[in-house]
């Protein structure tokens, strides 16, 4: 049986253009879900858009476009990002579509059912950008800190969702489970919050003030709150509350829901009290990471610094855009894009590093004759450091830390390149056109073939992080790529002899910049 591993991003608010935040968020699933298939495991991934609430239908309205046809454009850009970063999700969902409508309905009335939604007159600070209501102590200066705008006051009679009653419960899940959020700063930023006690929270609007949502089951005066709405995302793209539930019954729980800082609450504290109180299994685990800053500050359209995606893509080879934000961007922690540090990266890292390494080799082979020569001598040494690599790479990956991941396996070409200059092979190579000293040879062999099998070990480490650059390797060492990832985990990553193999040299992985 293989092992399932569900895995999602939060679904966007779709009211603006994506920019490279999200991008972030659904590289990092990308990379972990494509790491998990490498692992063997039934991977199913997850991304989509949220698109009701009070937010959406004020920026239709300042468009002069119908909500339904904007929401549609701004969803489908971030179904292009997806495709355009080669990622890997096996659904995306809107929270517009029929099939999210109706089961999030269905929801809404089970919770209802269980005695945990109940009507009350309501008067409180409302933020709008954070669609959420907030008390003073979530105010600074009386503004909201996110958004930096003061909040409305909104009276009105809602829904409530009985948060209070799970307070127990979830003390004693943060209790259980210290992973249930991740990294350890983002658990313990949850457990105050707990500490603090929590409150029922509003999950309804009026209808006459805010047309633009599902409407609550039985009243048609009322639309659900954007939150209680988008959450069940994660449920009703798998068929949950349908007529088939084969998708939920493989893959839930979600083994990862990959979210970022400023939701972590939603997603630690509310969602699993939601799925406790309609009696439904809890996720493993929510991944929180940080914010994207560009040159120290944060992506604003008044600041005029909010970076597409698209024009990175356009400029660089896609993998560096993705080699980049692995590389340079903590998951456990906010990171900076610079245009200055990621021409510094992609020139020492990636041209430098392992796109002159493949073609230092491969050149040297093609001078010998062009094929993968037999190694003579066994290098212990050699393949425990791979063995070692890959041992570091595992834990690094476990833990969410791409950056230090990628950083142990750059140390392996760092080591390939070492030995290249220490061994200074391109004089062995020239020693070939006098008469052959056959000890010569099967050292330059030797070399040459732990040098070929290395690059073929560096290529699948990179496979989750840049598919395309592990297919370019593999062709050029004459392995047909479909096969290779045909292969078993086990078998890629098992020292192997590709002694015979025609290479072809191809361009330059990365050309300088
Ligand atoms: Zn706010």
């Amino acid at each position: 049986m293989l092992n399932k591993f569900y895995i999602t991003t939060t679904i966007p608010y779709a009211n603006a253009d994506p920019h490279i935040g999200f991008a972030l968020e659904i590289l990092y699933a990308d990379i972990m879900a494509r790491y998990r298939r490498l692992l063997g495991d039934d991977v199913y991934f997850l991304t989509g858009t949220d698109e009701h609430g009070q937010k959406m239908l004020k920026t239709a309205k300042e468009a002069g476009q119908p909500v339904e046809k904007f929401a549609a454009e701004k969803s489908a850009k971030f179904q292009s990002l997806a495709d355009q970063c080669n990622i890997s999700n096996n659904d995306f969902i809107r929270t517009t579509e029929e099939r999210h409508i109706k089961r999030a309905k269905k929801f809404w009335e089970l919770a209802q059912k269980n005695g945990d939604i109940y009507k009350k007159q309501y008067s409180g600070l409302y933020c709008v950008g954070c669609e959420s209501f907030k008390t003073e102590k979530d105010l600074m200066d009386g503004k909201c800190s996110l958004h930096n705008t003061a909040p409305e006051i909104l009276t009105e009679e809602n829904y409530f969702f009985r948060l209070s009653r799970f307070q127990k419960s979830l003390e004693k899940l943060f209790k259980k489970n210290k992973s249930f959020v991740y990294p350890a700063s983002r658990y313990n930023e949850m457990q105050n919050v707990l500490r603090s006690g929590l409150e029922d929270i509003s999950i309804s609007r009026e209808k006459k003030k805010l047309p633009w949502g599902i409407e609550v089951p039985g009243d048609a005066e009322q639309v659900m709150y954007v939150w209680f709405d988008a959450l069940t995302n994660y449920i009703t793209a798998l068929g949950w509350g349908s007529a088939d539930e084969s998708l939920f019954k493989k893959y839930w729980p979600a083994d990862a829901h990959v979210v970022g800082k400023d939701v972590n609450r939603f997603h630690s504290l509310l969602w699993p009290a939601m799925l406790l109180s309609v009696g439904i299994d809890l996720p493993k685990q929510i991944a929180v990471h940080g914010f994207i800053y560009v040159d120290g500050q944060k992506m604003s359209k008044s600041l005029g610094n909010v970076v597409n995606p698209d024009e990175l893509s356009a400029k660089y080879p896609l993998d560096s855009v993705r080699y980049f934000f692995a590389r340079e961007i903590p998951f456990d922690n906010d990171g900076d894009f610079t245009n200055e540090k990621f021409v510094e990266r992609y020139n020492a890292d990636l041209a430098n590093g392992i796109g002159n390494l493949t073609s230092r080799v491969l050149t040297m082979v093609e001078k010998t004759g062009g094929v993968v020569p037999a190694a003579e001598k066994k290098n212990a040494k050699w393949q425990s450091l791979v063995t070692k690599t890959w041992k570091e790479y595992a834990g690094f990956l476990a833990q969410w830390r791409f950056d230090r991941a990628l950083e142990t396996v750059w140390k392996f070409v760092s080591f390939c390149d070492q030995t290249i200059s220490e061994k200074q092979p391109w004089k062995m190579v020239k020693q070939l056109s006098f008469p052959r000293k056959r000890e010569s040879m099967s050292e330059l062999e030797d070399l040459l073939f732990y040098l070929c099998e290395s690059l073929r070990q560096i290529a699948v480490m990179l496979l989750p992080f840049m598919p395309d650059t592990t297919d370019k390797i593999f062709v050029r060492l004459g392995l047909d790529a479909g096969k290779e990832l045909a292969k078993s985990f086990s078998e890629l990553r098992t020292w192997t002899d590709i002694s015979g193999n025609k290479i072809s040299k191809g361009e330059p992985l990365f050309p300088r910049i």
